[in-house]
């Protein structure tokens, strides 16, 4: 006998308070901002020096600079390596929707590359076909927490004079090889907004070990300027500068979450495994894998379902927001995280970046195509996921995976009552 989903009206299987809030806080967390506050220094100020400091020996990098935001570490990244009007940069095809922007953000062309299936990661034995003469770099992002394979990306760029940028937003502490991301290329960009794995509210860094590279990366970050708040500022715009600077508030709630953040990891892989071990015997669900070599950090467990084997293929899409439903109203937090491919997106498929064409139009670069069927890997992974982070994040412990498995064993038995959720 199955019983009567939540979203019918039976009784949920979890409460509201079924998992703990991410970040978790305390007194470490509530010292930093509270001195910080009460240091009368607010804007970049030495909280933001230190957490540079400790970021760039957490991860491995010779210098970091600390920002607003990923997306702004991002755009520092383009700049940095050189890249500039009517470049093309390649870029995988599903990922948020700043790690292409970026791209445009410095009057250069995103050129998509489809995802493997498997990893969810760019197929990087599709890279080589998309460089065009034109190609500058690559932007490489280790999506939900799962590395690229760096070896394959180096190999292919050294061949072609690529640079190499990690948008690494989503994976901190995750590993290829052992080697921590954002170690790899010519730089990479953090994220440290709420959801990450390394919360300050809103935030994000910048690493590299080239010298050249921070010089360049500081003046966008800045007003053009070259020397740092904390030096002796001549107030002059030497290039076009943004002002992408952290704060110190933000700054230490950051440094107070890093020096959590190793435990952090080691508690969302615990939980990871253990949630493996929970669903894989329900059927119609694929799981996501850990590739040899590729060390996950579990910021997103994402899970596929079977559509050929539930029979919805033609309304694949449809049918998982069916499904999507129907676990939400047992009181899971899952949902998509991304439905549509990148280059499907409307400012690529209408070119409405600066207006009147550019960057596309320029008379500095060559014609790309935003054609969704060449991307058909990333447009089936977009119509057949879902997410899931809060109940991978610390303080969650291991139980918090018993709790997912037991909302996706009740849908998944009846998936006749899926069929008639109405949307
Ligand atoms: C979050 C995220 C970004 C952007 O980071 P923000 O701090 O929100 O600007 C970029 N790329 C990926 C893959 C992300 O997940």
């Amino acid at each position: 006998m199955s019983e009567t989903l939540a979203i019918h009206g039976g009784t949920p299987v979890l409460g509201p308070d079924a998992f703990l809030n991410w970040p978790p806080i305390d007194d470490i967390d509530r010292k930093m901002v509270m001195d910080s506050l009460e240091g009368n220094k607010h804007a970049f100020g030495p909280n933001c020096r230190a957490l540079e400091t400790e970021f760039a020996e957490w991860n491995g990098n010779k210098f970091a600079v600390t920002t607003n935001s990923g997306t702004a570490a991002l755009h520092m990244s383009l700049v940095a390596c050189g890249c500039g009007v009517g470049d093309h940069v390649l870029v995988t095809a599903y990922s948020w929707s700043s790690s292409a922007t970026c791209i445009l953000h410095h009057n250069c062309i995103p050129v998509f590359v489809d995802i493997d299936w498997d990893t969810m990661n760019i197929d990087t034995k599709k890279i080589e076909q998309a460089i065009t003469p034109q190609t500058k770099a690559i932007v490489v992002v280790h999506l939900h927490g799962l590395s690229v394979n760096m070896d394959e990306v180096l190999a292919v760029a050294k061949k072609h004079n690529l640079k190499v940028i990690e948008d690494a937003c989503q994976a901190h502490g995750a590993t290829f090889k052992g080697q921590k991301v954002g170690t790899f290329g010519d730089c990479a960009a953090f994220s440290f907004n709420q959801n990450k794995c390394l919360c300050s509210g809103e935030g994000g860094m910048f690493v590299t070990n080239n010298e050249d590279y921070l010089a360049k990366a500081r003046q966008v970050w800045s007003f053009g300027e070259v020397r740092t708040p904390l030096e002796d500022r001549d107030y002059h715009a030497y290039a076009l500068g943004w002002m992408y600077r952290n704060n110190d508030l933000t700054a230490a709630f950051g440094r107070a979450q890093l020096s959590k953040l190793t435990g952090y990891i080691r508690q969302q892989r615990e939980n990871a495994a253990r949630l493996t071990e929970c669903l894989r015997d329900i059927p119609n669900l694929l799981l996501p894998t850990e590739p040899k070599d590729h060390e996950h950090n579990w910021y997103n467990y994402t899970i596929r379902f079977d559509m050929e084997a539930l029979g919805h293929v033609e309304d694949a899409a449809t049918f998982r927001h069916k499904l999507i439903k129907a676990l939400q109203a047992e009181g899971l937090p899952t949902s998509v995280w991304q439905a549509f491919a990148l280059p499907t997106m409307t400012v690529f498929q209408a070119r409405n970046a600066y207006g009147k064409g550019c960057p596309w139009d320029c008379p500095h670069t060559t014609p790309v195509a935003y054609d969704e069927a060449d991307y058909p890997v990333a447009k089936k992974h977009c119509d057949r996921h879902t997410g899931l982070t809060m109940p991978l994040r610390a303080p969650n412990k291991p139980d918090a995976a018993k709790k997912v498995a037991r909302v996706y064993e009740k849908v998944m038995a009846d998936i006749d009552q899926v069929e008639k959720v109405k949307l």
